[in-house]
């Protein structure tokens, strides 16, 4: 072969350019390496999807007539890294040149970078031609260090893509639905919840490879694999979204129920498509155009609120968060804005706590890989937050439960937006809450040990003690921001004996954290 290109497992993009034509003389391929199984530990559900996927990659490019190496752990003996499985790639086919598409690890572009310094072949990065901005672009509106606002963000992405656009004015004459969307859900409203679209993809021979290589991983196991694993699953799984969900979406977006754990509708309205974005056998204009198009034809039956909810996550967050990423990467990765210092609780591995939100939440987390948005910074990321978890262990332990998790989205929701660990570059304000906005939000009070309305005293519920000592012990940070002022003139209504009352009893969980 004269060229080597080699396909990351994040890198299933079956309309990358590269594969137009197929050309006898160029050997792809795609590796399972364990060097990436042990950053962190990862939820075995995502090993077996990612592995899966990738070999079906592998299959579909060798019948589209590609020449396709595709490497399991067996064939790398478990221990290669991927510098030594292209070294002997390269060795073995004689090959001449090599060729990679642009990672979005900073850790993976640095090792790819310094592999292709050490080659004597020739050797060329391409554009994984997979986001709406390529890295050229983010870096002319990024600055590494400074907080950058996605709102004013999203609306050059609209204006740009031209994404529910009447010219140079939004469709409606609203950039922004939010106070129409997030609303609880009501028993009433459970009827109509879809179950959501899984697969039953047969994962046994990625689970043998997987126990025969000693591969730890955390998280329940299911019969199957549920996520897509092919572009024609996560192609099904858009439709799903946009028949079922997406009438509901914005409003019900941020709402959290213990029905719909219990009634197998774990997902609610959301899409689940993140790991066939993520792993780029979906384009994100294709999502946008398939929701968009549904919404139009939809009759009025799909609100304005709902699809620009949507459109808002992956044309406005998606984006935005990268580029959030490679400004500040690697320094990034190092911030602890708020020195937050304490060690992960053990509930957070095995969902036993006496807090019904969090046991639920992470209990879901253990069971599918998945949480949506709001219970991962509401409820998981919120408690971390209050009790002033290491952003390192955080990190860690968002990057490995989650089936989507890599680390240009985790790392920038999880350190920025959720622990506010970079200081406000992502969020404008830290997104701490107290009990009481897990009960508007969620019927999850309803059967937990604690109470809600409590502050102090054995059974309070301890979100709210927390709450107040972390905004109390950050207050010379937090009191200057206009978005904190009322928090702050809340806490002084408190006679000074309720609020030593209340910083003892914060004090006394975070001490307790193990027991709560
Ligand atoms: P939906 O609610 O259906 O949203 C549609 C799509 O919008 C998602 O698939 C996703 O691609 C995009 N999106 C929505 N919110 C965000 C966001 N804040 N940032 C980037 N994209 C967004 N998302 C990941 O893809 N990988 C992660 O590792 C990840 N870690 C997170 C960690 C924390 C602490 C928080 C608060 C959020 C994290 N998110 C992450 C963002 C978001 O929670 C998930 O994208 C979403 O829950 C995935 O489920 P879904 O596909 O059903 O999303």
């Amino acid at each position: 072969y004269k060229t080597l290109r080699l396909i990351l497992g994040d890198q299933l993009n079956a309309h990358h350019s590269w594969f137009r034509r197929s050309d006898p003389e160029v050997l792809y391929v795609i590796i399972e390496l364990s060097q990436e199984l042990t950053v962190v530990q990862h939820h075995v559900q995502k090993v077996e999807a990612f592995f899966l996927a990738m070999q079906l990659f592998a299959d579909a490019l060798g019948k589209a007539g590609h020449q396709v190496r595709h490497l399991t752990l067996d064939d790398t003996q478990g221990d290669d890294s991927l510098d030594d499985c292209l070294s002997k790639l390269i060795r073995d086919h004689q090959v001449q040149r090599f060729e990679y598409q642009q990672p979005d690890e900073y850790r993976l572009e640095q090792q790819l970078r310094l592999f292709c310094e050490q080659q004597s072949i020739a050797h060329e990065c391409v554009d994984s031609e997979h986001f709406f901005l390529n890295r050229e672009a983010l870096a002319t509106l990024f600055n590494a260090g400074t907080s950058h606002r996605m709102e004013a963000f999203y609306r050059n992405m609209r204006r740009q893509f031209n994404v529910l656009m009447e010219g140079e004015n939004p469709v409606g004459g609203q950039w922004n639905y939010d106070a129409e969307n997030r609303k609880k859900l009501k028993a009433a409203d459970l009827v109509d919840l879809p179950e959501p679209l899984v697969f039953a993809n047969d994962v046994s021979e990625v689970r043998k490879r997987l126990a025969r290589h000693h591969v730890r991983t955390i998280g329940e196991s299911m019969p199957h694999c549920l996520w897509p694993v092919t572009r024609t699953q996560a192609k099904s799984l858009l439709s799903f979204f946009c028949a079922h969900c997406l009438p509901y979406f914005g409003r019900f977006q941020d709402a959290m129920t213990a029905d719909a754990e219990e009634s197998k509708r774990w997902s609610l309205y959301h899409s689940r498509l993140s790991f066939a974005l993520n792993t780029k056998m979906l384009h994100p204009a294709q999502v946008i155009r398939e929701a968009v198009n549904c919404y139009e034809q939809s009759d009025g039956q799909i609100s304005l609120a709902q699809i620009e909810g949507f459109v808002r996550q992956i044309l406005g967050w998606r984006e935005f968060v990268r580029g959030m990423y490679w400004a500040n990467m690697p320094q990034y990765g190092q911030l602890n804005a708020l020195q937050a210092e304490r060690d992960l609780p053990q509930q957070y591995w095995t969902g036993q706590t006496r807090m019904r939100c969090m046991s639920l939440a992470i209990g879901q987390s253990l069971s599918f890989a998945y949480a949506h948005h709001i219970q991962r910074l509401m409820v998981t990321g919120n408690f971390a937050l209050l009790a002033g978890i290491n952003p390192d262990q955080v990190d860690q332990w968002y990057l490995g439960i989650y089936v989507d998790a890599i680390e240009w989205v985790e790392m920038p929701n999880t350190r920025g937006m959720s622990q506010f660990a970079d200081g406000g570059l992502v969020g404008s304000k830290a997104y701490a809450a107290s009990g009481q906005y897990i009960q508007r939000m969620s019927d999850y009070c309803g059967g937990c040990y604690y109470r809600v309305r409590e502050k102090t005293g054995p059974r309070a519920c301890p979100l709210n003690p927390m709450y107040w000592h972390f905004m109390h012990r950050h207050q010379d940070a937090f009191q200057q921001n206009p978005r904190q002022a009322l928090v702050y003139k809340n806490w002084r209504r408190f006679s000074k004996d309720e609020q030593q009352a209340i910083l003892r009893e914060g004090e006394r969980c975070l001490s307790d954290i193990e027991s709560l």
